[in-house]
């Protein structure tokens, strides 16, 4: 087989701005089948801001790109189902710590699911966006900081694996970058194991959190948690128009086949509501559980216990 590297050109919009101030943008998106050799992201100079929008549209790009890399140089493969030219986007990424892999499962179950074509919504998938932490199954990346407190919206040097600096990750930035151009009208994470879709507790993404806790039979955030920096959700939600929903699946004695089932169809349902101006509304059961209490990296809990 002969590799070859479809470069995409970088278009710089506002939404951009912070990304090339970090590097980012020196990463270039490449086809599934290009990933040897690896892309040189750190000698390159930082390219001069170009007023005219160069980048070609989602349409074109293949349906399997090469996002980003690893620390440790393990590829951040992206997978596109249905139509490249429909303008509703669904991105679901199935790890970001590396320990809590169920998401992956449901990953594996959307991509076996045939998506129209012609149809008017196109869903990406990432099975892990820390592979160096889901191969030796722990929360942060290799280099020991937790990329769900790295991203660089309310970033803060205070936190607890947080990193050097703002996407300080090159799985960060990998994901910063690919979803800087993807622009997801909405992007599904999944967490363990709280049992809980979070973003109730916001305005801009409390409906979809309610619908979503409906579809899964998840619990819904009951707003008493602590608020946390440099995460995904943050930085998506207040970047762009579209939504983010963190979603903390069970633990994993509790996730069965036919919830996986449940979940996957979540995922598929949630991308035709996109396209959907109609949807019917569906009223979540009130959570009655006590508030799970803040993540590990403000109260730390052995990884044995998570
Ligand atoms: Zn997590």
């Amino acid at each position: 087989m002969h590799p070859v590297r479809n470069m995409l050109p970088i278009a710089l919009t506002a939404g951009t701005v912070t990304a090339v101030c970090l590097g980012i943008l020196t990463q270039p998106l490449t086809s599934a089948h290009a990933a040897e050799p690896t892309p040189t992201t750190t000698a390159t100079p930082l390219p001069e801001p170009d007023p005219t929008p160069t980048e070609p549209p989602i349409s074109t790009w293949p349906s399997s790109v090469v996002v980003g890399k690893s620390v440790k140089g393990r590829t951040i493969l992206a997978e596109r189902l249905g139509n490249p030219a429909a303008s509703k986007v669904l991105l679901a990424v199935g790890i970001i710590h590396g320990n809590e892999k169920a998401g992956r499962r449901i990953i594996d179950a959307v991509r076996k699911v045939p998506v129209s074509p012609t149809g008017d919504v196109q869903i990406w998938t990432i099975r892990s966006m820390n592979p160096d932490g889901t191969a030796s199954t722990s929360r942060r990346n290799a280099r020991n900081v937790d990329l769900n407190r790295n991203f660089p919206t309310g970033w803060s040097r205070k936190t607890t694996g947080a990193g050097k600096s703002p996407a300080s990750e090159p799985e960060t930035q990998a994901l910063v970058s690919f979803m800087t151009k993807l622009r997801p009208d909405a992007t599904l994470i999944y967490h363990q194991d709280w049992n809980v879709v979070l973003g109730a507790c916001n305005i801009k993404t409390r409906p979809y959190a309610l619908r979503y806790a409906a579809l899964t039979g998840l619990k819904q955030e009951s707003c008493r948690r602590a608020s946390y920096t440099g995460t995904m959700g943050t930085w998506f939600n207040s970047s762009f128009p579209g939504y983010l929903l963190t979603v903390e699946l069970p633990g994993t004695r509790k996730v069965t086949t036919k919830k996986v089932t449940r979940w996957r169809n979540s995922v598929l349902t949630t991308s035709r509501e996109l396209i959907d101006l109609d949807p019917t509304p569906v009223a979540p059961e009130i959570d009655p559980e006590p508030d799970p209490g803040p993540e590990p990296t403000l109260t730390p809990v052995p990884l044995s216990q998570r």
